[in-house]
């Protein structure tokens, strides 16, 4: 295993800067996994930070370092649902969680490189490798401890079944036509109004059919910004809100209702991330604004108490957060059995690259459309990627390159590598 402190100095042009995140340094707690298999093939996988704590991140992922070392590579890759049930159970390491924060997000870093190393080693792309499987080699991917009383294994594998017709119909359209995005370049809080006009006008120029602005910081600058992004797209391109955790429950209602007459496609995040009952109290008074949030979910048990509890209409993963590939199945599936869609959060550095498979997974294999799905996008730091997303008429393309999206450049690496 190596790892590596990877920081971009985002902050200088306030790309990424929100009402609660105003100077955000996008970073990568960064790890690659080699084998001597012979093949020269590296598994890459990150936890997607802003700047500081990135070192902590890093300290996180070496403490796993002991899991990995020493184990034969096609076991392992043949039983991913072992490893992730052996990492996130460690005897020790679960009092740092349990299931979140720091450590929950490093086995989700180390899940993923192993992921991208299955999917090289099979040659295709992981939405490709995760749709090939069955149904019953994708239960075994999950772990339902604490989830049946919302979705036991026979439920989900009921949902994978009623999903495999039309599967081939489903993928020649996603290969030609792309999945949807919605992009939140427009809307960064640092920026001025002429700027913020010029990226809406682009965004529609681009195929975009929905945008996303930043709020919370003032609300007569809220009001503001609205008009201005509304008189630029029209009344058809949808406007989505981001307030990023900033208010109280009261204060949200209060201005998500000032907000409303703007014809808003979702208010996200605009409360505490862990207030499960804070957000179905805000979803009830601001109906029927929809309420979205989840980049900040640390586990698949809170988000079953969001769909349990009525308390979100868009389901916002974060593919580097929850731990893995195999809790995002998890919580696609909750998703699924409660018929919520999930529009996966993204921007920040890498995530566009690896959220698009497990978009596409669902597409294929989980919830079977695209009806209210919309994959956010930001136009920052592709460039750093091997296998940058190709985006382009408002959709994303299907990655065709095998792996799971997640490997840097050597050289972006090794340029913004921190303190040194
Ligand atoms: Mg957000």
């Amino acid at each position: 295993m190596r790892t590596h402190d990877v920081r971009f100095p985002t902050s200088q042009t306030l790309d990424g800067s929100d009402a609660m995140n105003p100077d955000p340094d996008y970073s990568a707690a960064y790890l690659r996994l080699r084998t001597d298999a012979g093949d020269g093939i590296e598994g890459h996988g990150f936890v997607f930070t802003i700047g500081r704590g990135n070192d902590v991140q890093v300290a996180a992922l070496r403490a796993l370092e002991g899991h990995l070392l020493g184990r034969e590579v096609e076991e392992t890759l043949a039983d991913l649902g072992g490893v992730w049930r052996e990492l996130v159970h460690d005897s020790q390491l679960r009092w740092l969680g349990p299931e979140k924060g720091v450590m929950h997000m490093a086995i989700g870093a180390v899940v993923n490189a192993l992921w991208d190393l299955r999917a090289k080693r099979a040659g295709v792309p992981l939405w490709r490798l995760l749709a090939s499987l069955s149904p019953e080699e994708i239960v075994d991917l999950v772990d339902f401890r604490y989830l049946t009383d919302a979705l036991t294994r026979d439920q989900a594998l009921d949902i994978l079944r009623a999903a495999r017709p039309g599967r081939a119909e489903r993928e020649a359209r996603l290969l030609a036509e792309g999945y949807p995005a919605y992009t939140t370049t427009p809307g960064w809080l640092g920026y001025d109004d002429a700027k913020l006009a010029r990226l809406c006008r682009e965004a529609v120029d681009q195929g975009f059919t929905q945008i996303k602005l930043k709020v919370g910081g003032d609300l007569d600058d809220d009001v503001r910004r609205l008009t201005i992004a509304r008189e630029v797209v029209g009344p058809d391109i949808r406007v989505a809100v981001d307030a990023n955790q900033r208010w109280d429950v009261p204060e949200a209602i209060e201005w998500i209702t000032a907000l409303r007459p703007f014809d808003l496609a979702w208010v996200e995040e605009p409360t505490s991330p862990d207030d499960v009952l804070g957000h179905a109290a805000i979803a009830r008074a601001v109906a029927p604004v929809p309420v979205a949030t989840g980049e900040h979910g640390a586990n698949r048990v809170l988000f079953k108490q969001f769909l349990q509890a009525d308390a979100l209409s868009v389901l916002q993963l974060d593919a580097t957060r929850v731990a893995g590939v195999n809790e995002n199945i998890a919580i696609l599936l909750l998703a699924a059995r409660f018929g919520v869609p999930v529009c996966p959060h993204a921007g920040g550095v890498g995530l566009c690259e690896a959220v698009q498979h497990l978009a596409m997974f669902d597409y294929l294999a989980v919830s079977g459309t695209l009806e209210n799905r919309v994959v956010e996008f930001v136009d920052h730091l592709h460039e750093h990627f091997v296998t940058p997303v190709d985006v382009r008429g408002g959709r994303y393309h299907p990655p065709k390159a095998p792996g799971a999206g997640t490997e840097m450049l050597e050289r972006s690496i090794r340029e913004h590598s921190h303190g040194g």
